[in-house]
């Protein structure tokens, strides 16, 4: 048995694209800063309006076995308090502010607050807009959440790369399994940790 590997692929030189590409089902959305990628809404939103078992920070794990996101964790008792909802996130810490994620166009993705507080004025269809950003000079475009849920961005304006996520999992999103093909072989772990100077064993 293979150990699971997941690779994703950002660009770090964000292209706007020349129309906003819209999420559809379980679509990928990015990336966030804790490695865990981020999905759309699943299935069963979509189709039948029922959630789907989330944890109260908006994660679950998928078919193939690996953690992700289908909300902004960071900003997401927001979105509770809201939607009265009775329920909140205790595992992840809450900032309105903070940079949650790139998004797979390489825009970065924030929370329903700018990072002085202010609440983000002419955000565009996808929940984007220019503005000022930490640690950057002028203007540049990001996402920002909102209240409900999912409070992530409803398009991306940005080009993404092609196959930005693929894995050696068996199911679940960026499976060759899952889309119709086979899996390749195994990794050579041995040879990987010997190039690397590490041992080959799982932590
Ligand atoms: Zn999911
Ligand atoms: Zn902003």
């Amino acid at each position: 048995m293979c150990f699971t590997m997941t690779a994703m692929l950002i660009p770090i030189d964000p292209v706007t694209a020349a129309e906003p590409t819209s999420l559809g089902t379980v679509a990928k959305v990015g990336l966030a800063l804790d490695g865990v990628p981020i999905f759309a809404d699943a299935p069963s939103v979509l189709e039948i309006g029922h959630m789907p078992a989330l944890n109260t920070c908006g994660g679950h794990v998928d078919p193939g076995g690996w953690y992700h996101w289908h909300a902004t964790a960071t900003d997401i008792n927001s979105v509770f308090a809201s939607e009265g909802v009775d329920a909140s996130c205790a595992n992840v810490v809450q900032d309105a502010t903070a940079q949650f994620a790139y998004a797979f166009d390489g825009f970065a993705i924030y929370g329903s607050l700018e990072a002085d507080g202010s609440i983000p004025i002419g955000l565009d269809a996808c929940g984007g807009h220019i503005g000022p950003v930490p640690g950057q000079t002028g203007g540049v475009y990001h996402y920002h959440a909102n209240d409900s849920f999912p409070n992530l961005p409803k398009c991306l304006v940005g080009v993404v790369a092609l196959n930005n996520l693929t894995t050696t999992a068996e199911q679940g999103i960026g499976s060759p399994r899952a889309q119709g093909g086979l899996n390749g072989p195994c990794p050579d772990f041995a040879a990987i940790a010997e190039k690397l100077g590490v041992e080959p064993t799982a932590p």
